[in-house]
């Protein structure tokens, strides 16, 4: 049987850099089940032992490092310096969630209340049994190694489907882990296509954590709704920045040219649209522009990882111009086949398809508004809702602010912030999707929380009986309203 095969090419030039089995609908069931009995031996080693396993995965990641940077800046174009902090900060993500799981996840007693006074009460934390890690390119180590690392630490088995751009990664991270534990695929990965992706949400894992946009998100909750398979979803943004009149103008515009430009714009949690207030608006625009101006595609960021997504930035800027924007730095003619250089639009109206839509490369938008208040307005005005970011002196304005922002996370006076610490959720609503990666809350995102009750004594009230007492009921009804209905 001849297996189909694609290939892994390197944006820069297209050059074949290997070739990926594509796995089908039986390599993948193959794979959950390998899953699902590495399973088993991985929740029997408790917090303690996956603690152990995990550091020691987190030791061989890191002290390997390069090799992976390399790998990663091979298959998405970027700069092998920004492939290496994207190392850092996933290894960063593994060494918190197995550190912090047992913390999180152990059983712990709970108040059982006074009707419920004889129970003990507790809750503790479940492993689902395998995960469905579907992963996309732009940052496809640090995004998906999101959710591996913390359904890992909370003690399921990984089946990962990284994207078709980047799959030496996710092969490069499934024979790391073979190499630690050769008899024991806590952590498979299949690669392919969407099909392959398709074939995993079908396939009986226990849960898919999906990353990539809002369209694919759509499909693979309708996939998934075939077998009721749960799923968490973190897809695109629109991230907005807010500058004040009182901000640090040059600080603003440092953070502005990495948030927008950085990874040429490839970042679902970067900057794509800024609304500053009236009385600073030319001054920081010609901070941004002078910064912006002096990047070089090539050198300061990638080429476009994904050919196809060049069109969607070139049809956002022709969008933008044919609805009334200025360019003031670049235009259409910075859209080359692979590199685009940064576009800066002034006056975009709110309606325009740039305006509304992620466009994923590096072009900023930067409206003037009165006020903070509009700013927040508009900000809060798309169907998106990752992130945000707010620049003032004020801690008192930066605090208010960021409590008035509808999204998952918000950084005042700089961007990204949230994204290097393990401990906070990363996610979003709306658009963005739904569920919650890293922290806490992304432990108990990969776990079923199981309630239980101990009884310690009879019920002083016995009301769960089919011979339940005149006198209980009275007693029950009196305390009711003793209770509640005051
Ligand atoms: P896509 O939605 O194109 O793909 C994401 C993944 O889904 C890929 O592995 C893809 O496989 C797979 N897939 C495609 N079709 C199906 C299907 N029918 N069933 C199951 N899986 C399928 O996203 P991109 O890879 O283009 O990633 C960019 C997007 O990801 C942006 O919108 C970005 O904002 C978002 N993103 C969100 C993050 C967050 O944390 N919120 C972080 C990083 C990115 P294949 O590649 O083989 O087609």
């Amino acid at each position: 049987m001849t297996v189909e095969m694609f290939d892994s090419l390197d944006p820069r030039d297209d050059a074949v850099l290997a070739s990926y089995p594509v796995a089908g609908e039986q390599e993948v069931q193959g794979a959950v089940e390998r899953g699902r009995t590495a399973a088993r031996w991985w929740a029997e080693q408790g917090f303690d032992g996956r603690k152990r396993w995990l550091l020691e995965f987190k030791r061989a990641i890191a002290a390997d490092a390069q090799s992976l940077a390399r790998v990663i800046s091979r298959e998405t174009g970027k700069p092998v310096d920004d492939a290496l902090l994207e190392v850092m900060l996933a290894v960063e993500h593994l060494d918190w969630a197995a550190k912090n799981a047992e913390k999180t996840l152990r059983r712990r007693k709970v108040a059982a209340g006074l009707v419920s006074s004889n129970q003990a009460a507790s809750v503790g934390y479940r492993p689902f049994g395998v995960v469905g890690v579907i992963g996309p390119w732009n940052y496809p180590l640090y995004t998906p190694m999101g959710s591996i690392s913390y359904a890992l630490a909370a003690g399921n088995a990984i089946v990962f489907k990284p994207s078709e751009l980047t799959p030496g990664v996710g092969v490069w991270l499934a024979e790391k882990w073979e190499s630690m534990a050769p008899m024991q695929p806590v952590l498979q990965v299949v690669t392919g296509l969407g099909a392959t992706g398709a074939a995993l949400c079908r396939s009986g894992v226990d849960k898919i954590a999906f990353t990539g946009s809002t369209a694919t998100a759509k499909k693979v909750m309708a996939t998934c709704a075939e077998t009721l398979t749960p799923m968490v979803a973190e897809c695109g943004g629109k991230d907005a920045m807010l500058v004040a009149e009182d901000a640090d103008l040059d600080a603003a515009a440092d953070f502005a040219v990495f948030g927008g430009f950085g990874n040429a714009g490839q970042t679902c949690v970067g900057v794509e649209r800024i609304y500053v207030c009236a009385p600073v608006y030319e001054e920081f625009l010609a901070k941004l522009v002078t910064r912006a101006g002096k990047l070089t595609p090539g050198e300061s960021y990638g080429p476009m990882t994904l050919g196809s997504q060049t069109a969607v930035v070139r049809g956002h800027i022709a969008a933008a111009l044919k609805d009334g924007a200025t360019a003031v730095l670049g235009g259409l003619d910075s859209v080359d086949e692979r590199y685009i250089s940064p576009v800066i639009l002034t006056g975009v109206p709110e309606d325009s398809a740039a305006m509304r839509e992620e466009t994923f490369g590096p072009v900023l938008i930067v409206n003037q508004v009165p006020d903070l208040a509009e700013a927040v307005e508009l900000a809060n005005a798309s169907k998106y809702g990752l992130a945000g970011s707010v620049f003032t002196k004020s801690k008192a304005r930066g605090r208010a602010v960021a409590a008035q922002l509808e999204t998952g996370g918000v950084t005042v006076n700089s961007v990204l912030g949230f994204a290097g610490v393990a401990a906070l959720p990363l996610g979003g609503v709306g658009d963005s999707g739904f569920g919650r990666i890293h922290g806490a809350d992304g432990l108990r995102e990969f776990s079923a929380a199981s309630a239980r009750t101990v009884q310690k004594f009879h019920a002083p009230l016995n009301l769960l009986t089919m011979a339940r007492k005149r006198r209980d009921m009275t007693i029950a009804a009196a305390l009711l309203k003793f209770r509640h209905a005051r």
